[in-house]
């Protein structure tokens, strides 16, 4: 396509620099509205993207060729708390590659990639109306910007979604996951992680603790960092602070970002949890964390991903649960397919309606898979202790799992 645009992105995150990267590229006019002031690094530690599909990022040129992560296991060790042993008991064991990059530099890559796009930090966007031809921004400071094409890639609790589709809703899967990163040189003993994936079985629920490379992307030995995340579906209401709608369906549960104070409430339910549920090197890693992070995990999925010249993409589009470990990859996959589409194609909307008939699809599929993990992973657990090998294989063929390595055609690497 030889003519330009003038593009709009709601949202500067890893997938909304990665569109405007990518549409800049092509000679679109591209301003990005992000309204974070502050450097977005550090936002979340580990990231499990595939080698391959870093290389496909690559290869797009949207991080630097070469680009490596970590490969922190080949193996998952699935066990349950057993008294003073301080793994625990292991339940059973199954081959898993995990190949964990560092959020930052992933993001680092590919916004060192933005060039001219007007990045506009500190900036909120209020509303998008969409229109056939055009449709407008309308900041927060009350000014109204047009453009030929707006993309909406302001995440799971997306403004534009809600003006692009009004009936649009989140789905409370029922449980929030807790997470931490802790620095490597904090742990006294990291041989448990040394190559392998470490999930404890919990009452309706279970963790994941895995090495992630370093605050600068480092992966030799002492500067790595250890990430975990609880999936808990056994927390009460009042500590997790559900709200409900007039439907009685829930609205919010309480968010708690990594430095933000936990309430005490939240901190001594999981201390108590910790202390009856995690063998005991397990335990002082989530109790020694010093920044915990809590959130609900969420599904929704879209048939349409498009309205008018207005169109959502990433988590802004749909959102599959972090079990899946695939949410980064699918967001950036629609920037790619986007930039894609309106390049080859001979007219916008023909690129929007390719573009509608491809990514809210792929996107529903693995939500579903998200579900399914949900369920077999958290919701709706058989009692681990009485779980042997060849039942752990039982379990792990039936379930989720199964189809997430199908879905993927390679090993995941789970949140
Ligand atoms: C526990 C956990 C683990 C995960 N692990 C993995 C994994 O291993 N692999 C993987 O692929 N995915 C993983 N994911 C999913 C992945 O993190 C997300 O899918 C991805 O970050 C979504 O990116 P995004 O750019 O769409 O949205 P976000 O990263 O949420 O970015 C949205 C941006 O929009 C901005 N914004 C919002 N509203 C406005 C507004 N009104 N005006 C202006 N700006 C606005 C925000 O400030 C933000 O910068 C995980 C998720 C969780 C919760």
């Amino acid at each position: 396509m030889t003519k330009t645009f003038r593009v709009g992105i709601v949202g500067g995150s890893l997938v909304g620099t990665a569109a405007a990267v990518l549409l800049r590229r092509h000679g679109h006019e591209v301003t990005v509205f992000e309204r974070s002031t502050g450097a977005l690094e550090d936002r979340g530690a580990g990231l499990g993207l595939p080698q391959t599909f870093l290389d496909e990022l690559a290869a797009a040129d949207l991080v630097d060729p070469g680009a490596r992560g970590l490969r922190s296991s080949t193996e998952r060790v699935f066990a349950v708390n057993d008294g003073d042993s301080p793994l625990g008991r292991v339940v059973g064991t199954q081959p898993m590659v995990v190949e964990m990059q560092h959020w930052g530099l992933v993001y680092q890559q590919i916004n060192a990639r933005a060039g001219d796009v007007d990045i506009r930090r500190g900036t909120s966007v209020a509303a998008v109306v969409p229109g056939e031809h055009r449709s407008a921004v309308h900041l927060e400071s009350g000014a109204v910007e047009e453009f030929d094409l707006v993309v909406g890639a302001d995440g799971y609790r997306s403004r534009v979604r809600t003006d692009l589709f009004p009936d649009a809703r989140l789905e409370y899967g029922g449980y929030p996951v807790w997470r931490g990163v802790v620095d490597e040189s904090a742990i006294p003993d990291i041989t448990p992680v040394e190559d392998s994936f470490q999930s404890i079985g919990t009452p309706r629920g279970g963790t994941a603790i895995y090495l992630v490379p370093g605050r600068g992307g480092e992966r030799e030995k002492g500067r790595r960092r250890l990430n975990w995340a609880w999936y808990d579906g056994n927390v009460p209401a009042e500590v997790i602070g559900t709200e409900y709608d007039e439907q009685g369906r829930v609205s919010r549960v309480r968010t708690v970002a990594a430095g933000e104070p936990v309430p005490p409430e939240m901190r001594e339910y999981l201390r108590a949890a910790a202390t009856e549920h995690l063998p005991p090197w397990h335990r002082e890693i989530v109790l020694n964390t010093p920044d915990v992070a809590v959130q609900g995990i969420w599904d929704l999925e879209l048939e349409h991903y498009v309205n008018g010249t207005a169109v959502l993409m990433g988590d802004a589009g749909s959102v599959a649960r972090p079990h899946t470990a695939s949410g980064a990859v699918k967001g950036l996959q629609d920037a790619m397919a986007l930039a894609r589409l309106v390049g080859e194609s001979g007219s916008l909307p023909e690129a929007l309606a390719g573009y509608d008939a491809e990514r809210p699809q792929a996107a529903a599929a693995l939500v579903a898979v998200g579900r399914v993990f949900g369920t077999q992973q958290v919701l709706d657990t058989p009692d681990f202790h009485d779980m042997d090998q060849a039942g752990f294989d039982a379990w792990i063929a039936q379930g989720a799992s199964a189809m997430h390595y199908a879905f993927r055609q390679q090993a995941p690497a789970p949140a």
